[in-house]
């Protein structure tokens, strides 16, 4: 079958790999019908991770129909039509018993190695290096679902997959990092990051009573998108200091809540290194949206990190977070928990999630959608394609 494989720094390619086969009794085989390019692929992209090998199989984000299923997936039958969690988590560990799927203790085969870089191990999840599973992803026209009798949302309605598709991450993703920000009625939410994962908290942290949204990115069409499109008030990092106009807009407080959705990628203003990174030419995470949040909150706020990090972080601004009383939640998204809530909103006209999508492609064009996304250019914000 055709795959997106990761060859090295901006190296992938479709090559021909071995179709999956069903390898444990709780698998199943999904021919894909749609897949999407994340912000996390573009952590791997740009040489962040380790654990990459050549040849990897990217991809978290899809859906399709099964083809098979091993003798202990009573859920799924052949032809269903699914949704895939990018966390591939057992459903009956002690993390999984809380809801807590993307720290489930079983899905991962190569825990030990992620446990020595972390000290414990998260869950499994599709396409994204060896430290995390080494299961291929779904940037492929079949996947093998571990735990298939738990993770996959089978869809009955006749949604497109364009509008179904988000549900195997950003959606849920952007939910999770607006809920973690505790957000209380009325409350003036900034959200670092007007990319995919920043618009679904945007439109979030509205669904969750917030009273006021405030969007930072650099990129005009993704701030127009904050903008015009989720009712955001804006703010460019690259034309205005983001810490005074924070506190402008808020009587000298700070946000109430504040959110990262950029991750380790972060870009800072005039920064050398961020330019040097820029190229690709670094495996460095970078701090600059994570500790301009800290600045900015206001004293006993909240924030919420659903921004990859991939490496220890040098200054961060610990002594700020403490002093100021802050808390901190983060995580890879519980998908398991979120996806029948947050389908209930597509179905209840809440939400479109098509909005996202910018760049449609066949598989075959994958290497050319992973470099308009990186490069953000051509008014790239979502890539979907099909095998
Ligand atoms: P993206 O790269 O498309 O978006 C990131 C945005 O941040 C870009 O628009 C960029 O211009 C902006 N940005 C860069 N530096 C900034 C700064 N200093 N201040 C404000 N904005 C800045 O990626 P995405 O798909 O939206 O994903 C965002 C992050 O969320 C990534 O780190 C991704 O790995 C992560 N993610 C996390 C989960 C999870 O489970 N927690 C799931 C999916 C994605
Ligand atoms: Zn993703």
């Amino acid at each position: 079958m055709k795959a997106l494989t990761w060859h090295g720094t901006h190296d992938v390619r479709v090559d021909n790999v071995a179709d999956p086969k069903i390898e444990d009794s709780r698998d199943a085989i999904i021919k894909v019908t749609a897949t999407a390019i994340c912000g996390s692929d573009l952590h791997l992209y740009n040489g962040l991770m380790g654990g990459m090998q050549a040849g990897d199989v990217l991809g978290h984000e899809f859906m399709g129909e099964v083809v098979e299923t091993g003798t202990d997936v009573p859920n799924l039958n052949q032809g269903d039509r699914v949704v895939v969690p990018f966390t591939i988590a057992c459903g009956s560990c002690f993390f999984c018993n809380k809801s807590l799927y993307s720290l489930c203790d079983e899905s991962n085969p190569n825990a030990d190695q992620a446990a020595e870089a972390m000290g414990h191990s998260p869950s499994a999840l599709f396409g994204y290096s060896h430290l995390l599973g080494g299961i291929p992803g779904g940037q492929a026209e079949y996947v093998r679902v571990p735990y298939a009798d738990v993770g996959p949302l089978k869809v009955e309605s006749d949604y497109s997959d364009e509008q179904l598709l988000f549900l195997s991450d950003i959606y849920p993703t952007g939910w999770m990092g607006a809920h973690n920000a505790d957000i209380e009625p009325g409350d003036t939410v900034a959200i670092w990051g007007c990319g995919p994962v920043g618009q679904f908290t945007i439109r979030s942290a509205w669904m969750l009573g917030a009273g006021r949204v405030i969007a930072i990115d650099r990129v005009p069409e993704r701030l127009k998108l904050a903008h015009d499109k989720a009712g955001a008030e804006t703010i460019n990092f690259e034309e205005q200091d983001v810490y005074e106009a924070l506190l402008e807009m808020t009587k000298g407080y700070g946000p109430d809540r504040c959110i990262d959705a950029v991750g380790a990628e972060a870009h800072g203003q005039g920064d050398p290194e961020a330019q040097r990174r820029d190229s690709g030419s670094t495996e460095e995470n970078h701090p600059e949206a994570l500790n301009e949040m800290i600045r900015s909150c206001r004293k006993g706020g909240h924030l919420s990190l659903p921004g990859v990090y991939t490496n220890a972080v040098d200054n961060f601004s610990l002594h700020a977070l403490m002093n100021k009383s802050l808390s901190l939640k983060s995580g890879q998204t519980h998908m398991q928990q979120y996806m029948p809530p947050l389908l209930k909103t597509i179905e209840q006209g809440l939400i479109d999630p098509s909005f996202i999508i910018t760049h449609r492609l066949p598989l075959a064009e994958a290497p050319d959608g992973y470099a308009a996304f990186n490069a953000k250019k051509d008014g790239c914000v979502k890539v979907v394609m099909t095998p």
